[in-house]
C-alpha cells in the first residue's frame, strides 16, 4: 500500500522525479519533494496541492550534510517519520562531457574537451553529485526507515550496465549507485528496509537535452541511442511509474532488494546485431 505513507524524494524538481511525485501523491501519499532548484520544486508542490495532493517543498542540496539534516529536522517536527527514500537527484554536465567517442591522434594536446584535459574538479562535480548525493540522504533519512518496512529507490543508469561513451564520470558514478544499491540492501536487510533502484533508458529531461538535441534537431546520438533502444522512441516520464509503484508497496515486493531494474524500451538487452 502506497496510501498514506510518507515519501522522501530528491531532484523533485526535475522531469523524471516530479513525475514520480505527482504518481505518489495521486496514490495517497505525502510527497515531500526536496531540489536544490527551489523554483522548480515549489510549483511541482503546488501543482500537487491544487490538485488535492498532500506535498511539502524544500530547497535542499543533496550535497550538503548540513541542509539535509535540517530538512530532516524540520520534516519530523511537521510531518513525521518518512516511510520511503527516492534518491533521484542526479545527473550529467556539459562540462565533463567530451567532445568526441574514441581516441584520436593528438588528443592528448588538443584544445577540445578530451580524456587527458578532463578537469577533475568537473569530474568530481558529476561523480559526487550522482553518487555521494545518493549516500548522503541515505544517511540522514535511512534512520526513520529503520524496522519499520521503509522502502529505498535509487536511480541508477544504463550507463551502469555498459558505459556510456563521452560521459565517464556520469558513467562510474552510475555503476557505484548500482553497486551501493545491492550493498545497502544487505546492510539493512536485517533491519527491514529494502533498497532497490531503477536504471531508466532514455528519457528527453534537462540533464541531457543538450546531447540529444541542438537547436531543436536529434543530434546524431540521439540516433545512435533510438537504433539501440529496440522499442525505437524515448521513454516518456510516467512509463516509470508501474515499476516505482511496485518497488515502494511492501505487500506486492516484500522479497524484492538489491536489485537494479532497467525500465528501457530494450536497450540494456539488445547487443547491436
Ligand atoms: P532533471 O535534470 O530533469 O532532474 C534532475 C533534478 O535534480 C533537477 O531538478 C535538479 O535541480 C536536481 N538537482 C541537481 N543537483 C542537485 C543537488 N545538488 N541537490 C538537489 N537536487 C539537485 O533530470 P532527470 O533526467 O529527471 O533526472 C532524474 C534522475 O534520473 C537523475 O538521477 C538522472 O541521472 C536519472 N536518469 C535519467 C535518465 C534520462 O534519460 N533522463 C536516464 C537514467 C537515469
Amino acid at each position: 500500500m502506497i496510501k498514506d505513507k510518507i515519501a522522501v524524494i530528491t531532484g523533485a524538481g526535475g522531469v523524471l522525479c516530479s513525475e514520480f511525485a505527482k504518481g505518489l501523491a495521486s496514490k495517497g501519499a505525502t510527497v515531500i519533494l526536496l531540489d536544490i532548484n527551489k523554483e522548480a520544486v515549489f510549483s511541482v508542490s503546488e501543482e500537487i496541492n491544487k490538485n488535492g495532493g498532500r506535498s511539502f517543498a524544500y530547497e535542499c542540496d543533496v550535497l550538503s550534510r548540513k541542509c539535509l539534516e535540517s530538512v530532516h529536522t524540520d520534516i519530523l517536527n511537521k510531518i513525521g517519520k518518512c516511510d520511503i527514500l527516492i534518491n533521484g537527484a542526479g545527473g550529467n554536465s556539459k562540462r565533463a562531457t567530451l567532445d568526441k567517442e574514441y581516441y584520436e591522434n593528438g588528443d592528448e594536446n588538443s584544445l577540445d574537451k578530451t580524456f587527458f584535459n578532463l578537469d577533475k574538479e568537473d569530474f568530481g562535480f558529476v561523480f559526487d553529485l550522482n553518487l555521494v548525493g545518493v549516500l548522503l540522504p541515505t544517511q540522514v533519512f535511512a534512520t526513520d526507515l529503520i524496522n519499520r518496512d521503509g522502502v529505498i529507490i535509487n536511480i541508477s543508469s544504463m550507463n551502469a550496465f555498459r558505459p556510456l561513451t563521452k560521459i565517464p564520470a556520469y558513467s562510474c558514478a552510475k555503476s557505484g549507485v548500482s553497486n551501493l544499491t545491492m550493498w545497502l540492501s544487505t546492510y539493512f536487510a536485517t533491519s527491514k528496509i529494502r533498497v532497490n533502484a531503477i536504471a531508466p533508458g532514455f528519457f528527453v529531461t534537462k540533464q541531457n537535452k543538450d546531447l540529444l538535441f541542438c537547436d531543436g534537431k536529434p543530434t546524431k546520438r540521439t540516433e545512435k541511442i533510438l537504433n539501440a533502444t529496440p522499442m525505437g522512441r524515448f521513454g516518456k516520464p510516467e512509463e516509470l511509474l508501474g515499476t516505482l509503484y511496485w518497488l515502494c508497496d511492501n505487500e506486492q515486493s516484500s522479497f524484492v532488494t538489491g536489485t537494479v531494474i532497467p525500465v528501457d524500451g530494450g536497450f540494456s538487452a539488445y547487443s547491436g546485431v
